[in-house]
């Protein structure tokens, strides 16, 4: 351990969500607690020296305040080979190959531990969210595309070099729609946030009367991931029949997900899952009816996630918490 600052003897550690956007950050004691956070914008470019530089002040910053940091966690995206605690790739911050834990160590003295974002997101919702009463949890954060990462007997799984737990790549239609990772009918290109708007805006070309038209007054433009789930509630069958669609396709996928790995609990993060029950419910009922089993034997429950985003952070503090004790 290396106090940076020995006023209180205070255990904490800090967790950072690194995005193409902000650096976010937050100290927590070591039984889980926030007790500070805040967030830096990335460096215009994200020039990986300058991300080094803005992490390495945020982290002074709140050390100053007068916890003993033990550790430094780090939840990155892209490929983050978490042994290593190297970048490897990473499309959103145009990254090869970053030693981004050492050269933090380096400058701040004190042990740092890399992780793949989502992976970060999935442990922070297994040690200190909606997954903390399970031993084995699967987080799926329906967004721009689909983060995913996985929890298994208390460890977190993340795949030869921190590359897979890649969930949102699995192919749930043969030859359907394009993904960015080049397959077609990945549940990411179906399922995601993205798809759901994109799925809205098809229905309601083919419908001028449907009240999703009203719900985004009048322009398609400003149809978001609520749009849909507000029509259904309203009872437009435009709106009923897209929600429908679109919780078909996602417990494909989710059902594929508890065929795989038998998880506990599947937890759905992302801005959708604010929808709570009408989301979790259904899908839930789905999901047993598909999985084998049909979840009579070893239920997996479906819940949403609980931690917002704050997740990253908090999982990235928790990463650096289990690594030290390694
Ligand atoms: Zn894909």
């Amino acid at each position: 351990m290396v106090a940076l600052n020995q006023k209180k003897e205070l255990n904490c550690y800090i967790g950072i969500d690194l995005g193409g956007t902000y650096i976010k950050y937050g100290l927590m004691s070591e039984d889980g607690e926030i007790i500070e956070k805040g967030k830096v914008s990335t460096p215009a470019g994200c020039g990986y020296m300058e991300t080094v530089e803005s992490i390495a002040s945020a982290v002074r910053g709140i050390a100053e305040h007068g916890a003993s940091v033990c550790g430094l966690g780090i939840g990155a995206p892209g490929v983050a080979d978490g042994e290593k605690g190297i970048v490897r790739t990473s499309g959103n911050l145009g990254w090869e190959n970053k030693p981004l834990a050492e050269d933090l160590s380096k400058r701040l003295g004190i042990p740092v531990t890399l992780a793949n974002d989502a992976n970060a997101a999935a442990f922070g919702e297994y040690a200190c969210g909606a997954g903390s009463e399970y031993k084995s949890v699967v987080l799926i954060t329906l967004g721009t595309g689909i983060g995913s990462g996985i929890v298994i007997d208390g460890k977190l799984f993340e795949g030869n070099r921190g590359a897979g737990a890649e969930l949102g790549h699995e192919t749930i239609r043969f030859g359907g729609e394009k993904c960015t990772c080049g397959r077609r009918g990945c549940l990411e290109t179906y399922a995601s946030a993205t798809a759901l708007i994109r799925q809205t805006k098809r229905a309601m070309e083919k419908d001028k009367q449907s009240i999703l038209w009203r719900l985004c007054g009048g322009d398609i433009g400003s149809v978001n991931g609520k749009t849909a789930f507000d029509g259904a509630q309203s009872g437009d069958k435009t709106a009923k029949r897209v929600v429908n669609n679109y919780l078909r396709y996602l417990s494909e996928g989710l059902a594929n997900i508890a065929n795989a790995f038998r998880p506990e609990a599947i937890l759905i993060g992302g801005g959708i899952s604010a929808q709570g029950e009408s989301l979790t419910k259904p899908l839930q009922k789905r999901v047993d009816k598909l999985m084998l089993g049909h979840g009579r034997y070893a239920p997996v429950k479906i819940k949403a996630a609980s931690l917002g985003n704050d997740a990253g952070l908090v999982g990235a503090a928790m990463l650096a918490k289990e690594r030290e004790r390694r």
